[in-house]
C-alpha cells in the first residue's frame, strides 16, 4: 500500500493540468512504515518530450531530485506522470520503460471531470495496481 496525503495529490493535480495538453511528470520519495510506502515529498518537474502521449525526465534533474533526497533522508519510491484523455492504467510504452520493480509507478488522469490517481508496480512486463490511499490528516504522515 502506499499512502499520499491530501496536499501532494493536489499538486500533482495541479502540476498535471497546467502541463496541459501535455503529460506531466515528476518523482516521489518517502519512507517505508509497516510494510506501507509514505509519500512525503513530490518532485513536479518538466516532461522533457512535450508530449500528450508519453514523457521523459531530464537525467541531471534526476539526479538533483535523488540527492535532495538522501539529504532529507527519504528514500525514491517512484515516479508519477499524468494521462491526460486516457485512463489511469500504464500504456505498453509505460509498461516497456519500468524498469525498477520496486518502485511505485503513479498515474493520474485528467479524462474525467475530476482527477483519477492510481498506482501501479510493474515487472516482467506486467502492471499490478496497488492500494493507494489519500490522507486528509497531515498528522498521520
Ligand atoms: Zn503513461
Amino acid at each position: 500500500m502506499i499512502i499520499i496525503s491530501r496536499r501532494d495529490f493536489d499538486s500533482i493535480s495541479l502540476h498535471a493540468s497546467q502541463s496541459l495538453p501535455n503529460e506531466a511528470c515528476g518523482l516521489i520519495a518517502g519512507t517505508y512504515e509497516n510494510g506501507m510506502k509514505i509519500i512525503r515529498k513530490v518532485y513536479l518537474l518538466e516532461n522533457k518530450d512535450l508530449s500528450p502521449e508519453h514523457f521523459s525526465i531530464e537525467p541531471r534533474r534526476q539526479l538533483a531530485c535523488i540527492k535532495d533526497m538522501r539529504t532529507l533522508n527519504l528514500s525514491p519510491l517512484g515516479n508519477f506522470h499524468s494521462h491526460p484523455s486516457t485512463p489511469a492504467r500504464p500504456s505498453e510504452e509505460d509498461i516497456r520503460l519500468a524498469l525498477d520493480p520496486k518502485a511505485s509507478y503513479l498515474i493520474m488522469s485528467l479524462m474525467e471531470d475530476e482527477p483519477v490517481l492510481k498506482s501501479f508496480s510493474i515487472a516482467n512486463g506486467q502492471a499490478v495496481q496497488e492500494e493507494l490511499e489519500i490522507s486528509e490528516s497531515e498528522k498521520g504522515l
